[in-house]
């Protein structure tokens, strides 16, 4: 059923609303307040959009022009909400293309797969379990059955309730998971939030386990961009708002948002102060805890206390190397690895990407990515991009002998963190302040989206909430069921609760 409300502002009522934040949050909730026929003026920090997923140029070694972004993202089939943002200006999603399979390989020499795993639950996780070498026999006898009853029946947001207090790890040893399927089914999910599993919530590992396995039919396939994302996505996308008549400022962060005796706000940048009626915080953690910090009238001390409180994921690496020569031809575009020293995955750029596809075809050589999550803070860094260069050159041998035509090492740490014990004080869309909403990976929306998928929900859910205010209608959101899918599972996962 659509959203209560009529369909857009009338030209003489519309607000003038201010989005801090040109990532996936701020645009998704910059397009929906647009689309409404709402002023909008999109204030972004960096010279480009996107946030954590922009991109920029680079001139290589051998000449030839390049596009860095921190690489690699699997864009799942259950994104509904991403998805139905990038088809404001790609309705046949024509600039997603699939990789076939999500690959994981541990150390010891076990490789995982999911293209063969059934994708109905809850066949997926049954199918998942047979499938994998990971999981023997004697393997699952040794798991606690009962345990493991809750992994059956996720429901959102109870599992906070139930789970938030647990670290991941604490619950996967309470289960008896076998040690090889921790890191490969789980610890994939974990270093995937950018932490170690050890300090992550079991509520946001169960959370990652309902929508792979048992709450979607997705599974864990998923898309990526055919070209970098400026080009494929967020070129396209800036286009589409100015078209609606977005003020989009780029290079311009917002100080600090000040609440107007009148109900709205005025945003402070470095130049001006603009009086808006309305404003969206899409901002990363690190962001809104500086800007929150920087204006002190705005929301109660408890709210400004919890949003001092969020906290920021550890260092991550992100290594791209332009290689002289291929890689092996049945290498995979994207390959999870665990048990390598730090290394999370190997990307190979040119199997997928256009830009670096034509590098490849023109030079011969090869474009792989090395992402290395929840890096030790304050590691030196030249040690960490050799060891991950290593386990590059262990897993892929023939890599061991290529020149590096040039190489980018990306150093960034602004991810959210979620630790055991987090949940309840976790921001929300809606604030104290009546107009004003946040949005993002970092806030709490309970409902079964994580990671980009929970950015575009908080932002369309962000811009939802202002619009109800002034009696104009949201978008209806997707998401994957709230609880099991499964009745017979949800029966069984019932007796966990007992
Ligand atoms: C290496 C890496 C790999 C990842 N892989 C995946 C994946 O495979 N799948 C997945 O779903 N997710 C993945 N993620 C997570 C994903 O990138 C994020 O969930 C998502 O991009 C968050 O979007 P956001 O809009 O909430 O935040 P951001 O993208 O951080 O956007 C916040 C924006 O606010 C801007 N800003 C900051 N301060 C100010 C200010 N004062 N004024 C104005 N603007 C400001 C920033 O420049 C930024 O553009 C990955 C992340 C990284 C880093």
């Amino acid at each position: 059923m659509p959203p209560p409300g009529r369909d857009r502002f009338d030209d003489a009522d519309a607000p003038h609303v201010a989005v801090a934040g040109g990532g996936v949050a701020g645009l998704a909730a910059a397009v929906l307040l647009a689309e409404r026929g709402a002023h909008v003026t999109l204030y972004e920090r960096n010279e480009s959009l996107g946030g954590r997923l922009a991109g920029w140029r680079t001139r290589l070694a051998d000449g030839s022009e390049a596009t860095m972004s921190r690489g690699f993202h699997a864009f799942f089939r259950q994104y509904y909400n991403l998805r139905g943002l990038l088809r404001r200006t790609d309705p046949g999603l024509d600039r997603l293309r699939p990789l076939p399979d999500y690959p994981l390989r541990h150390s010891g020499g076990l490789t995982d797969s999911f293209a063969r795993v059934p994708r109905t639950p809850p066949l997926s996780a049954l199918g998942f379990v047979a499938l994998s070498p990971t999981f023997g026999p004697r393997d699952l006898a040794a798991m606690d059955p009962r345990a493991a009853l809750p992994l059956l029946d996720v429901r959102v947001p109870e599992v906070y309730d139930r789970f938030d207090s647990l670290g991941a790890t604490a619950f996967l040893d309470r289960v008896g998971f076998p040690q090889a399927a921790h890191h490969l089914a789980f610890e994939v999910f974990s270093r995937s939030f950018f932490a170690d599993p050890r300090e992550l919530s079991a509520a946001e590992l169960l959370l990652m386990f309902h929508i792979y396995f048992l709450g979607s039919s997705e599974g864990l396939l998923f898309d990526v961009p055919d070209d970098p994302f400026p080009q494929a996505l967020w070129e396209p996308l800036g286009d589409y708002l100015r078209r609606l008549g977005v003020q989009v400022r780029t290079g311009t962060p917002v100080r600090a948002v000040h609440p107007d005796d009148d109900g709205g706000v005025t945003v402070r940048t470095d130049t001006a102060a603009h009086r808006h009626d309305a404003a969206v915080l899409a901002l990363d953690p690190g962001a809104l805890r500086e800007t929150v910090a920087a204006s002190p009238g705005l929301g109660t001390p408890a709210w400004r206390d919890d949003v001092a409180a969020l906290r920021t994921a550890p260092p991550f690496l992100v290594s791209r190397l332009w290689l002289d020569r291929p890689v092996r031809a049945d290498r995979p575009g994207f390959l999870g690895t665990s048990g390598y020293d730090g290394l999370d995955n190997i990307s190979v750029l040119d199997r997928y990407e256009g830009e670096a596809a034509r590098w490849a075809a023109r030079t011969g050589g090869a474009v792989v990515e090395l992402h290395a999550y929840a890096v030790e803070a304050g590691a030196d860094r030249e040690p960490v991009q050799k060891r991950v260069l290593d386990s590059l050159r262990r897993v892929y041998p023939e890599t061991a002998g290529a020149q590096i035509v040039d190489a980018r090492y990306e150093w960034r740490a602004d991810c959210p963190f979620f630790p055991v014990g987090s949940h309840a004080r976790r921001p929300t869309v809606s604030t104290p302040h009546p107009r004003v909403t946040l949005a993002g990976d970092a806030i709490r929306c309970d409902l079964p989206v994580a990671l980009m998928e929970r950015a575009a929900t908080t932002g369309f859910l962000a811009a939802g909430e202002l619009l109800a205010r002034w009696g104009v209608r949201g978008q209806v959101l997707w998401t994957v069921p709230r609880a099991g899918r499964s009745p017979a599972l949800r029966a069984l996962g019932a007796l966990g609760r007992r």
